[in-house]
């Protein structure tokens, strides 16, 4: 049996039956993508990106038993969860899930599995999928994600060992299984939904002792104090502050608690990140120019020394924000540029931040956004939007911005306010993705989850045909500088892909173009800078 190995440790010879906790993930969830923008490939359904594709776009390394020496932030939060509580770093593991037949064993008595689609229904990848059939793709397979994820649950290890371990699912994707009721089906002891720190710890123990376990299990939202600090690098990426507040309908709920991480915590996260060779670092937040503010408006002295403190962390060698707010952006575009210099952009340093529109409508947004374009109004949003990006623009960033499209009431007028938005957004240095609305926060429920219920129709096609185009464009002229961090021979694979897959893509849209729906070419009548780049 392979799983059981003889292992020489400081404690002598002794014979190693897999780790008694296995934490994993799909493999697109625990890749380090290279260091490049790919993540998003995870998304494609099987019939265009292939299985060995994934072995190229996401590399995972791991050393001995296959724990992994870097991984996705919420397995290593769980993981310090678990030692804080006593467990110790022989029995819980991060492991390779290419490589879990080596972690596991008649000594495990837990795997415990993030999620973040493991169906392949989540706005990004329904956005995939309504692309590809805008370019005349025809798709039937599964995202690579959601194929990663059932090849763990239905792994032969796990069945081997099944009468004595138990399967916990949690992570942003449990919802998907929660509404399909597949839960059983898919073998799976415990979902645990919301927050896992708190919760984990007893969850875990319990399964090590061989209790029984709730079939679901809620995790509160943690306070600060009680979120551990990681032991494994985690990508680079760190924390600094969770949740938001601002209240959207369709977001995830545990979002709305708002808790700032204090810098000594964020510094060691940062620590463990570069004494594991992870020397770029992203700061992670849903609105990182809010950072250390207890309300809207920025603390810009909290801001600037965050920023200051983690570029100058020895063996740091470059930062990058991932998130942020276009109200809190235009609440003191000053600091935005002060941030901009200080992380040393524009000076060959490309990053890209995302940007949550989510609609161009003041009328939708006060519904299902009311909190998002405070300090301001919501009459204010679509010219704070643009404001925005013209401010992130100038100090440096690429923006990559979201629409939610076919919302709960939406409106003929509303989705014109989305297509004359994206046509003002179009010379603008700013990807704009209108995702398809899934139900999702407390709008679940509100529609099916099947494909044929999820589709955009109309006007709303139009505007994703559109957004899309001029998006792939752009991604094209960047595709270089998106996989600038690889290794220079997969860089060049990867580059080469990229551009290559994105000028196919124009190519299909393009044959599209004329037959985009007589009402919205007639109801938005586009001005000329999209209309010309259509044409170009
Ligand atoms: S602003 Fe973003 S993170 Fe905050 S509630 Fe709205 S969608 Fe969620």
């Amino acid at each position: 049996m392979r799983y059981v190995k003889v292992v020489k440790g400081t404690r002598g010879i002794h014979l190693f039956k897999g780790f008694k906790i296995v934490l994993t993930g799909d493999e697109s969830l625990v890749s380090t993508y290279h260091g490049t923008y790919l993540g998003f490939a995870s998304g494609l359904p099987m019939d265009v990106f292939p299985a060995f594709a994934g072995k190229l776009f996401f590399p995972l390394e791991s050393g001995e038993h296959g724990r992994m020496k870097t991984s996705q932030y919420g397995l290593c939060k769980v993981e310090a969860s678990l030692l804080n509580s006593g467990f110790t770093r022989d029995e819980v593991a991060i492991v390779d899930p290419r490589r879990l037949d080596e972690a596991v064993g008649p000594d495990t008595r837990a795997i415990g599995i993030g999620v973040l689609d493991p169906l392949g229904i989540n706005y990004g990848t329904a956005l995939l999928r309504v692309v590809l059939k805008l370019m005349g793709v025809e798709t039937r397979l599964q995202s690579y994600m959601s194929w990663a994820t059932m090849k763990i649950l239905n792994h032969p290890i796990i069945s081997r060992n099944r009468q004595r371990l138990k399967v916990i699912v949690g992570g942003q994707g449990v919802w998907e299984i929660l509404d399909t009721g597949l839960q059983k089906r898919l073998g799976i002891d415990t979902i645990v939904e919301g927050e896992g720190e708190l919760v984990v710890p007893t969850l875990f123990r319990k399964a090590v002792e061989g209790g029984e376990l709730q079939s679901y299990v809620r995790g509160p939202p943690v306070p600060v104090d009680k979120i551990p600090v990681i032991r494994t690098p985690s990508r680079g990426l760190v924390e600094v502050s969770r949740g938001c507040g601002r209240g959207c309908k369709f977001c995830n709920p545990t979002l709305l608690m708002y808790r700032i991480i204090p810098l000594d915590k964020i510094l060691r996260e940062v620590e463990i990140n570069v004494r594991g060779g992870e020397h770029r670092i992203t700061l992670h937040s849903e609105d990182f120019f809010r950072y250390g503010s207890s309300d809207l408006n920025p603390r810009r002295e909290k801001v600037l020394e965050l920023v200051e403190a983690v570029v100058k962390y020895p063996g740091v060698e470059a930062v990058s924000v991932d998130f942020a707010t276009a109200s809190t952006v235009m609440a003191d575009p000053k600091l935005v540029r002060e941030v901009g210099e200080l992380l040393g952009l524009g000076n060959g340093e490309f990053s890209i931040i995302e940007l949550g529109i989510e609609t161009a409508s003041p009328r939708l947004l006060k519904i299902i956004a009311p909190g998002k374009a405070k300090p301001f109004s919501a009459e204010e949003w679509p010219r704070i939007v643009e404001d925005a990006i013209v401010v992130l623009n100038d100090a440096g960033w690429w923006i990559c911005a979201t629409l939610i499209v076919g919302l709960p009431g939406e409106t003929p007028e509303d989705i014109r306010a989305n297509l004359k938005l994206i046509e003002r957004l179009e010379p603008y240095n700013v990807f704009v993705f209108p995702l398809p609305f899934i139900p999702s926060g407390s709008l679940r429920r509100t529609k099916g989850l099947y494909t044929s219920d999820l589709l955009p129709r109309g006007e709303n096609l139009d505007l994703i045909l559109l957004a899309v185009y001029d998006a792939i464009k752009k991604i094209r002229k960047l595709s270089m500088k998106m996989v600038k961090q690889a290794p220079p021979i997969i860089r060049q694979i990867l580059g080469g892909l990229l551009y290559f897959a994105a000028t196919i893509g124009l190519r299909k849209l393009q044959r599209q173009i004329p037959s985009l729906n007589r009402r919205t070419m007639k109801n938005i009548v586009l001005e000329t800078p999209l209309r010309n780049s259509i044409n170009a």
